[in-house]
């Protein structure tokens, strides 16, 4: 299995990023947030329990999440080239991923961005409830007020893009995310990666450096 993980903090582009990927069709697009959202709005045991730390910004417990992606990737072929999108938040979290030599990371890309953009980016982001096409209120709005261009589904805020919660969100990443980069950087799979910038540019950068 050939896994690339995105790290970055919420809001810097990681997701719109991984979607563009995928849709080329060479890449398999994982995203343990996505995993959640859908676990409660299905209302799974998984989600009932995911919701109570989602709502507060918070991390959900280590042993949820590294059994969750222990059983996704069980259902892949394992010839895929697969992009995780918020997965490991957390040095045991990128452990548990190594530990098994079907599942070894190949390559870390950090989505670096000043944390003074996020906040603007996450409180006016809005995505399509049908296919998660994402909108900026103010930057990128869709062309008919509440309808998603290329679905017509219904635009709608996560209810953890409030402020509050994004304020705890960043501090929940920032706490978090050096142990990470630390984790990488010694194993020598770290790329950095400039996230700032139009999506056209940092997609072809994200390109070169997984080539
Ligand atoms: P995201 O869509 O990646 O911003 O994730 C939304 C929320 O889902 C996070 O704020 C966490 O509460 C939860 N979550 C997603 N992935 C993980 C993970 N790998 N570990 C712990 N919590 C996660």
């Amino acid at each position: 299995m050939n896994i690339t993980v995105f790290l970055g903090a919420p809001g810097s582009g990681k997701g719109t990023q991984a979607k563009k990927l995928s849709s080329s069709g060479k890449f398999i697009h994982l995203s343990t947030g996505d995993i959640l959202r859908n676990a409660i709005k299905e209302g799974t045991p998984l989600g009932k329990e995911a919701k109570v730390f989602m709502d507060k910004g918070e991390l959900v417990p280590d042993s949820t999440m590294i059994g969750l992606i222990e059983a996704t990737l069980k259902n892949l072929s394992g010839l895929e080239h697969i992009i995780l999108d918020g997965f490991p938040r957390t040095v045991p979290q990128a452990e548990a991923l190594d530990a098994k030599e079907t599942t070894k990371v190949k390559k870390a890309i950090f989505f670096q961005i000043p944390d003074s953009v996020l906040v603007d980016r996450l409180t006016g982001r809005r995505l399509c409830r049908n296919c998660s096409q994402p909108y900026h209120i103010k930057h990128m709005p869709p062309k008919k007020a509440g309808h998603c261009d290329l679905c017509s589904g219904e635009i709608y805020q996560r209810s953890d893009d409030q402020e509050d919660v994004v304020v705890r969100r960043l501090e929940v990443f920032n706490s978090q995310n050096q142990g990470l980069v630390d984790y990488y950087s010694q194993k020598n799979k770290l790329q950095n990666l400039i996230a700032h910038g139009s999506p056209e540019d940092i997609q072809k950068s994200l390109i070169q450096a997984l080539n």
